[in-house]
């Protein structure tokens, strides 16, 4: 046992760090293979993602310098217009103003004319262009020279600028005065428009001012002369809002930041996307000349770009490799392992099957030894009961003879009924010593004429009737070598037994014969009398056992325990089946005599010339 479990743990030792080392390899392998793919794919990803940066950065940066040029060249377009204006009257600004309210200017706030002032000149600036038709009411400031807003459209809605000083912010006058300077459409520094300075801080927006002078022109008394100027609020988060939120799409970050003088940047506007990401080397920027500033246009890519693109094909890509190689790997492992574990529960189930068997070989010998010993009692007991019962049929024959015939005939019943109660007594001992005596000890055998030995039993048990003769049959029956005594005894009990087990009143109708099957020979006794029924056939066989119907037979229970012992002890095998037409048909096998069995082929010979012979009361017939 202890070499087989070292065989069975051998291979698996093997099989265990094989399968580990396997597991490993594989796993190695998968995530070496899902990082190259991953990463060819990363490569081809990152130019298409530069791409994409690039070709955002073309179409923004197309778009702000477009919409800033429209702007500047709308009030361009404007400012000539004024310009050649005999007498502009707050009528006239309106109408040339009318069409800015539908051209769809995202982040135009407001467009004024504008007019410088001194101190002096303010009031009568006022009375000016009131009796243009304007509502202004002038709200100057400290300055040297102010900057009164005279006509105004609003565009957002809101309140215009109408009547207030530019001259308090810088950025505007800067821009006018660049303006002035230059003839050109200018742009202002980023700043709080002063319209929205009243605003709640988070609704105040960076904005610029583009400011065109407006020069008077063609057949007009102040020709070439600076009337003022024409100025558009522009705010800078609607502005982006308007013109770039569709490009960016919540996957880029945009910011626009006026950048004209080195140290003071200031951020017009902000479009965030999304969270950006770190330092991908996609970041984009450019600079964008509006109104002779300088604006710095930034493109970030945020992380909804990247997973847009191949981010997640990528993390899919690596994630689905290190799950499936993880997966692979550990179903080596579970496959290696329940190995073991199948091993290891065959060698608990061999070890336990190992110990049954020891546990039931040491059960069956002391149950051996156990009825040998209960059949040394019995025969002992049996033996030492004989010569009791041979004493008392002794004495009770003695007092038969002794009483005078014709005495009293009650005292001769008691005693008849003490011999048949001592006779049955006798018989069951002798059957036990017969039971004890079939299983074991030695045979004896030499060769048996089967037709004698039958023919000698039938005597024996037909002899002395005088009616009620039972019929016995027989065909020439074989010689075979056995025990003699015990063979005799064998088909003594089958044909007791037929002859006994008879229907009250009816003659026992027996038929005894033999046939050969290879190397066995199969001797039947059949009868036709009460039967036994099919569940029961076997049951017969054993000790003390007795089929329903033969309570009113005398028998022990006995002899059929006793004849399968003697037969089981020969090698044969003995059953009982239903004799067609009825009755019972007993069946047992004995191995064919051992040659030189001349007298056997004889035998077998002589069944095909089978003469019927048949004893009756005296024997063969
Ligand atoms: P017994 O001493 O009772 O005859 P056996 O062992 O010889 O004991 O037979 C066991 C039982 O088998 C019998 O009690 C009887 O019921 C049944 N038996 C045996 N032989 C026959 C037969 N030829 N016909 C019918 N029943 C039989």
């Amino acid at each position: 046992m202890a070499a087989d479990s070292a065989d069975l743990r051998t291979p698996r030792r093997v099989g265990r760090a094989g399968g580990v080392v396997l597991a490993g390899v594989l796993l190695v392998l998968g995530l070496f293979v899902t990082t190259l793919a991953a990463g060819a794919l990363a490569g081809t990803q990152r130019q298409q993602d530069e791409s994409r940066m690039d070709r955002s950065m073309e179409v923004a940066r197309a778009v702000v310098a477009g919409e800033a040029y429209r702007r500047v060249e709308l009030l361009g377009q404007l400012s000539a217009s004024v310009g050649t204006q005999r007498e502009l009257t707050a009528h006239d600004f309106n109408a040339l103003t009318h069409r800015f309210a539908y051209r769809g200017l995202p982040g135009v706030s407001e467009v004024g004319f504008v007019v410088p002032a001194t101190d002096d000149q303010v009031q009568g600036v006022q009375r000016l262009w009131r009796s243009r038709g304007s509502a202004v009411a002038v709200r100057p400031v400290p300055a040297d020279e102010h900057r009164l807003v005279v006509l105004s459209r609003s565009l957002d809605g809101l309140s215009s600028a109408l009547g207030a000083d530019l001259a308090a912010a810088p950025e505007p006058v800067t821009a006018m005065d660049a303006a002035r300077r230059t003839g050109q459409v200018t742009a202002s520094q980023v700043y709080v428009l002063l319209r929205d300075r009243p605003l709640a801080p988070s609704r105040r927006q960076p904005s610029f001012v583009l400011a065109a002078p407006v020069y008077g022109a063609g057949d007009v008394p102040d020709a070439g002369l600076l009337r003022g100027w024409l100025l558009m609020g522009v705010r800078g988060v609607d502005f982006m809002d308007g013109t770039l939120k569709q490009i960016a799409q919540g996957m880029i970050n945009v910011k626009l930041t006026d950048v004209s003088v080195p140290g003071q940047e200031r951020r017009l506007a902000e479009l965030r996307g999304g969270e950006p990401v770190g330092d991908t080397g996609l970041h984009r920027e450019t600079t964008i000349d509006v109104g002779g500033r300088q604006w710095k246009l930034e493109l970030q890519p945020t992380t909804g770009f990247l997973s847009a693109g191949g981010t997640r094909t990528y993390q899919a890509i690596m994630g689905s490799g290190v799950i499936a190689s993880l997966l692979l790997a550990g179903l080596v492992l579970v496959l290696v392992t329940s190995r073991d574990r199948a091993l290891a529960r065959v060698e608990q189930a061999t070890a336990a099957l190992q110990a049954d068997i020891v546990h039931r070989q040491h059960v069956e010998t002391h149950l051996r030894e156990r009825e040998a010993e209960l059949e040394r009692f019995a025969a002992v007991a049996a033996h030492d009961l004989k010569s009791p019962l041979t004493v008392i049929m002794g004495y009770c024959e003695l007092v038969e003879d002794t009483l005078a015939p014709g005495s009293d005939s009650q005292v001769t019943g008691w005693l008849g009924r003490v011999r048949t109660g001592t006779r049955r007594m006798q018989h069951l001992i002798d059957d036990l010593l017969a039971y004890a005596a079939a299983g074991d000890g030695s045979l004896e055998p030499a060769e048996i004429d089967l037709d004698t030995l039958v023919a000698d039993i039938v005597m024996e048990r037909t002899s002395h009737l005088d009616h009620d003769r039972p019929n016995i049959e027989f065909g020439r029956l074989p010689k075979v070598v056995a025990d003699p005594a015990r063979i005799r005894q064998v088909l003594d009990n089958l044909i007791g037994n037929a002859v006994k087990y008879v229907r009250h009143g009816t003659v026992a109708q027996v038929d005894i014969s033999a046939e050969r099957e290879g190397d066995m020979w199969r001797i039947a006794v059949a009868d036709h009398g009460i039967g036994i029924s099919a569940d029961q056939r076997e049951n017969v066989f054993a000790a003390f056992a007795r089929a329903r119907g033969s309570e009113g037979y005398p028998g022990t229970g006995l002899g059929l325990a006793i004849c399968r012992r003697i037969v089981n002890h020969h090698g044969g095998e003995i059953r009982v089946e239903e004799n067609p037409g009825g009755g019972s048909r007993f069946v047992f096998t004995l191995p064919v005599a051992p040659e030189p069995s001349s007298r056997g082929a004889e035998a077998e010979g002589g069944e095909d010339d089978r003469a019927e012979r048949s004893a009756s009361g005296s024997g063969r017939r």
